[in-house]
């Protein structure tokens, strides 16, 4: 059955709350309230100038593959060519098009649970088993639970969708824990969907990739966004990079599909990676200041406690005693009695995916990317207020 991101659902009851006339505090959806970088926007409005404007190849304008190309060696020291990328129309679907890609309908293929919805909604769709493993709250930060996901492993497993600087914990795996991952990633002869829609969106230290590790970039189809770091979410652009065979099936698809992703936008993206980067430091440093705000007001509320991660812009602190201490039983009796008695409005762990079993800790998430500094202060000063009385 093909589900849904309910993420969408909680933002349409926050608006429908706001249209009543109160006032929303939005930490639902991982959309962001900060302007593209202007010299990227400048590049769109010159590229229409000049007439960018028809249908251009199906994996993209070869300025743009090469660019990205480019990147991503820089960053995995991989050696990808532009024939190694098809760009996208987001991030989003590059998970379909891998799934379509690599998956025969009765395959099995591990995803993240806590994680982004959409990887368990189109693997069931296109006939795969939907097979969880999970992240548990540990000393510094979420983890991932090695040992499980292997044990999940059977002869029908396939593929490993991984998402390493993860929504919705912001979990980021050790280099040594990255290198177990392809262990168990070769020994099982498995594909693997490595989504790094965060992989720049992080405030310290520096991003690793699975694929950089032998043995992987034959193997892994990376999943690359436009919409986080260049701040350009509704632009809806991005890629997947890969070998060039599964590239090949995933631009038979995009032709199929799309035809083409939007022409004079891809200008646009070749100037956010190739020029100048100063916009991008200063959409870091906003979100950096919101999540240390966050952060030390979360952790203010007695019967909250929340980590401080590098990266993403999601945090999700654990909530079991707030709710313990203020009677409420249910997710959804928490985030609708939240967002009728304070216009906050979040998501709750239910959001992705479902509770696994004993799992009895609870836990919200929250985005800062859509609220600014001064409506975080306010905003969870009322839900303190709130969680406390
Ligand atoms: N993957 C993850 C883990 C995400 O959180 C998101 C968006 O929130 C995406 C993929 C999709 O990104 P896009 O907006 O570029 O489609």
């Amino acid at each position: 059955m093909l589900g849904t991101e309910t993420a969408f659902a909680v933002s349409a009851e926050a608006a429908a709350h706001g249209a009543k006339g109160n006032k929303i505090y939005p930490f639902h959806l991982g959309d962001m309230n900060i302007n593209t970088p202007e010299n990227i926007t400048r590049a769109a409005f010159d590229a229409v100038k000049q007439g960018k404007t028809g249908y251009c190849p199906t994996c993209g304008i070869m300025p743009l593959r090469e660019a990205l190309a480019d990147d991503i060696n820089a960053s995995h020291g991989t050696d990808f060519t532009a024939a190694n990328v098809c760009i996208q129309p987001g991030g989003k679907p590059v998970i379909a098009k891998t799934i379509m890609a690599l998956m025969n309908p009765g395959d099995e293929v591990l995803y993240p649970n806590p994680g982004y919805p959409i990887y368990e909604s189109q693997i069931e769709f296109h006939g795969g088993k939907a097979v969880p493993y999970c992240y548990k709250e540990g000393k510094e930060n979420f983890e991932l639970k090695l040992d499980e996901l292997e044990k999940s492993i059977t002869p029908k497993t396939r593929m490993l969708i991984f998402n390493d600087i993860q929504n919705p914990t912001a979990a980021e795996s050790s280099h040594a824990e990255l290198e177990a991952v392809a262990e168990i990633v070769r020994k099982h002869n498995l594909y693997v969907l490595c989504d790094e829609a965060y992989f720049d969106m992080r405030y310290e230290g520096k991003s690793n990739s699975l694929v950089s590790l032998p043995g992987m970039k034959e193997r892994s189809v990376i999943l690359y966004t436009f919409s986080k770091k260049f701040a350009m979410t509704g632009w809806r652009l991005g890629a997947a990079i890969g070998p060039k065979e599964i590239i090949d099936v995933m631009s038979k698809l995009a032709v199929n599909d799309e035809s083409c992703c939007n022409h004079f936008i891809q200008y646009a993206a070749v100037e956010g990676l190739r020029g100048d980067q100063s916009g991008v430091k200063k959409i870091l440093a906003t979100l950096k200041e919101r999540r240390d705000t966050a952060v030390d007001l979360l952790n203010s509320i007695g019967g909250v406690r929340c980590f401080r991660p590098n990266g993403t812009f999601y945090l999700f602190p654990n909530v079991t005693e707030a709710m313990k201490r203020k009677g409420v039983k249910e997710y959804d009796e928490l985030r609708k009695l939240a967002l009728e008695k304070t216009g906050v409005s979040f998501c709750t762990r239910l959001h992705f995916g479902r509770a696994l079993p004993g799992e009895s800790d609870r836990y919200i998430r929250l985005a800062y990317s859509g609220i600014n500094t001064d409506q975080i202060v306010e905003g969870i000063g009322k839900l303190k207020a709130f969680l406390e009385s």
